[in-house]
């Protein structure tokens, strides 16, 4: 596996903004209850002012803080890999290379963001933070973020994960934060959905609810988001500024960029820089695949409408592709990849036909993490592991016809607190799951009235 390493001085001292380059201006979030375009301060009791500036920021390049810098050395820059082992595997002449954010203390892309968002409320004197994780990645890597700044850390967990997937808390433990099963009855949110439905397994809306009301409620709490909004997508550009400068060393570029898309934070830290060369025109011909589950699949059956990011409508409406704020997941190994909406940039270039969307069944995509893992090495997380089916897709299209093909893909975490569910893969007893209609229907149905785009 040959890899191309940067120096520590070669960290981006920027990340890179996608606002001002969209090829149309992103339709304005709109307030929860009067539609009206959202403006910065109604998001001021939620989320620390550096925060709110950037969401709204017309800048293209904005500072990383030396601070922020300084931990992100801890693991970064991270890796970008060529898989030419798996490369002979297939017998491609295409090129598969992989940016590996597995390295991170949380295992995943995740801290990138949760460490300068733990910073900017630190700065400004907020005490305590709370959050939705589904999982566990986003909420093991804001837990991590807050040990670091002494900040705590409040996490709803989506209550199937909690049960099913202990570990992940003891993570969270360990850093110090504190973790309550969503829906919980500390919120009016989780006793809502509680009085419905005592055994309801809870669902990340459900979950970022619960967090939201949390943070509203107390005026030392700010609440931190782990994917979809703009800030969020521009913190993960470092992933992507690192990708386009190690292609440099490597004296190539891609031809196809590939990630999994959950609420769409790796996909587009990964795959806006490249985007970035495509908009100028110096790139005309990149091509960009998201990879979602069949059991979750918003940019392939999702409508572009406007939804709120929570299962309660306590968020402001985003204009994406969703499923339906209401929408339960089933209980897919992929956790990560349950989110109902999608990020907002992501969704208007998808649009535009900017972005091609995939949806994979499970199984076809514990396949290739095993083939990987027996030929790379790395046991990846079941999110990643969509990246590298479409990934292995292209690379099969090129040897069909023979041409050369350089394909980058986004290995977004590791996979060692998953491992039930390979264990359940290789017993035979995964099952692959796509949503019927009638349910992706009734879960639209109940859209919020702001309308269609
Ligand atoms: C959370 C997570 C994802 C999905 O989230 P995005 O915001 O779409 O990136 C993908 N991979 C891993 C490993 C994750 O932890």
């Amino acid at each position: 596996m040959k890899k191309f390493i940067l120096t520590e001085d070669e960290l981006p001292r920027q990340w890179y903004n996608i606002l001002p380059d969209l090829p149309a201006p992103l339709p304005p979030y709109l307030h929860p209850v009067t539609y009206e375009p959202l403006r910065p301060e109604d998001l001021a009791a939620l989320l620390p002012q550096a925060v709110i500036e950037q969401e709204f920021s017309p800048e293209r390049w904005i500072d990383i803080p030396e601070q922020v810098r300084d931990i992100y050395r801890m693991w970064r820059p991270s890796p970008l890999c060529r898989a030419d082992r798996l490369e002979k595997a297939l017998d491609t002449p295409a090129k598969i290379y992989f940016k590996f954010e597995g390295v991170s203390p949380a295992g995943s892309h995740k801290p990138n963001t949760a460490i300068p968002q733990v910073y900017y409320n630190a700065r400004e004197g907020v005490r305590r933070v709370t959050t939705e994780t589904g999982a566990g990645q986003w909420g093991s890597a804001l837990s991590f973020a807050g040990s670091l700044f002494d900040v705590a850390v409040t996490v709803y967990m989506v209550r199937a994960s909690y049960e099913q997937k202990p570990y992940r808390r003891s993570l969270m433990h360990t850093w110090g934060a504190e973790v309550f099963a969503s829906p919980s009855e500390r919120t009016q949110a989780g006793r809502d959905i509680l009085a419905k439905d005592a055994e309801s397994p809870g669902s990340l809306g459900i979950a970022i609810s619960e967090a939201v009301e949390d943070a509203l409620a107390h005026d030392d709490t700010r609440f931190a988001l782990g994917s979809a909004m703009n800030h969020v997508v521009l913190h993960q550009t470092v992933i992507g500024l690192e990708a386009r400068r190690q292609f440099e060393l490597a004296g190539d570029y891609p031809d196809v960029v590939i990630g999994c898309v959950g609420g769409g934070s790796n996909f587009s830290g990964l795959a806006f820089p490249f985007m970035a060369d495509r908009l100028s025109g110096e790139r005309p011909g990149t091509r960009f695949v998201a990879a979602e589950p069949t059991a979750c699949p918003t940019l392939t059956r999702g409508a572009y409408a406007y939804d709120y990011p929570d299962a309660a409508g306590l968020g402001p409406l985003l204009p994406m592709r969703t499923v339906g704020h209401g929408f339960m997941p089933a209980p897919i190994h992929a956790g990560g990849l349950r989110f109902h909406g999608d990020a907002p940039t992501m969704c208007a270039l998808h649009d535009k036909g900017y972005i091609e969307a995939r949806a994979y069944e499970q199984t076809e995509v514990f396949a290739e993490a095993v083939r990987f893992a027996r030929h790379e090495g790395f046991v990846i997380a079941p999110e990643s592991a969509h990246a590298l089916r479409g990934a292995v897709q292209e690379a099969l299209a090129a040897k069909e016809t023979g041409e050369e093909r350089t394909i980058l893909f986004g290995l977004s975490g590791h996979g060692h607190f998953d491992l039930a569910a390979y264990d359940s893969y290789l017993a035979g007893k995964l099952e692959d799951y796509t949503i019927p209609q009638s349910q992706l229907e009734a879960a639209l149905s109940e859209l919020p009235k702001a309308g269609r785009l």
